[in-house]
């Protein structure tokens, strides 16, 4: 029989765990699994509460880290610690839904990927909705990959996959995308929105922003043409206009005006600039942090054996 190993990763969710648990179980009757959760330097008992779970069955594995490495470190550190199969992640917040696991895992074989999505984002404030959807939008435009709408994280994959995704060793990782870049047959199964069941989510506004601005840094180089776009059409405004200025100058004479117009190009020209150099600095802030090959992630206490 398949191994399905899940790997789940937590921070601050000691209200969840045990229900997670618990509800994975229920579903997984006839099935072999295991369950690796990913304690991202959680704060409350999120840790006690899994080795509970851990002492009393023996498929709970866990990874523990020294600190916060965020979600995708921790999944990073899951998927390679997982020997199954067959490997799903999973939020333990229970937002993705158990009850679709056996669905998933009947349609692998044809498929060596079933995610999922969200068709609604019921529950979630409007204006964070609107711009995920322009981020959507903005990504799938300036990347060669395609992002898909509400995709969640929430999949099962073959081990061929894993294996793949485990080879973008990258210290800026940004799952969505690793995940689609790594391409094979994806199948995806929609879902209502539902809202986690315990605890609250770590996002905040401007995280996702950040996120969002990491995810297009990390799979496009557009924004880097943007001085040479912006460069180009000036120059050539630049050009005309002196031409224009020569001559009125020569033929008409023209005593001191124009210094609001001039004030006001300045302006322009030093906003595009700074904003130029800030886009030149976040790719550079990027293969900076790159280039330092720091770990992704640092285990403090794990219960599995590296052997
Ligand atoms: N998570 C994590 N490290 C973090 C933030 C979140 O491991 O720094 C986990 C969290 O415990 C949950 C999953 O990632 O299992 C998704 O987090 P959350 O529910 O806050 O995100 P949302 O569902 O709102 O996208
Ligand atoms: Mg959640």
């Amino acid at each position: 029989m398949e191994l399905l190993s899940i790997v789940v990763p937590c921070f601050n969710e000691e209200d969840s765990v045990e229900i997670f648990y618990s509800e994975v179980k229920k579903v997984l009757t006839d099935c072999d699994f295991e369950v690796i959760f990913v304690n991202d330097g959680s704060s409350d008992d999120t840790l006690s509460k899994i080795k509970g779970l851990a002492c009393e069955f023996s498929n709970v594995k866990y990874i523990s880290f020294s600190r916060n490495f965020g979600k995708e470190s921790a999944l990073y550190a899951g998927l390679k610690a997982s020997v199954g199969d067959l490997v799903c992640v999973m939020d333990v917040d229970l937002q993705d839904p158990p009850s679709m696991l056996p669905e998933m895992i009947s349609e692998i074989g044809e498929y060596d990927i079933v995610a999922t999505r969200r068709v609604t984002r019921k529950g979630e404030p409007v204006i964070k909705s609107f711009f995920a959807r322009m981020f959507y939008k903005l990504f799938n435009r300036v990347s060669k990959i395609d992002l898909v709408d509400g995709a969640r994280d929430y999949r099962v994959m073959t081990r061929q996959v894993v294996d793949a995704i485990l080879e973008l060793e990258e210290y800026n990782r940004f799952s969505k995308g690793l995940f689609q870049w790594v391409g094979f047959n994806t199948k995806w199964l929609e879902y209502e929105n539902i809202e986690r069941v315990a605890g609250e989510t770590s996002w905040s506004f401007w995280s996702l922003f950040s996120y969002s601005i990491e995810g297009i840094v990390a799979f496009t180089a557009v924004p880097l043409s943007i001085s040479t776009f912006f460069g180009m059409i000036f120059s050539i405004i630049a050009f005309l206009l002196l031409i224009f200025i020569a001559i009125r100058t020569l033929f008409f004479s023209n005593p001191v005006a124009g210094w609001t117009s001039l004030v006001c190009v300045i302006l322009l020209l030093g906003g595009i600039q700074l904003f130029s150099i800030g886009i030149l600095g976040k790719y550079l802030e990027k293969t900076y942090t790159e280039i330092k090959n720091r770990p992704i992630y640092i285990i403090k206490e794990t219960n599995i054996d590296e052997t």
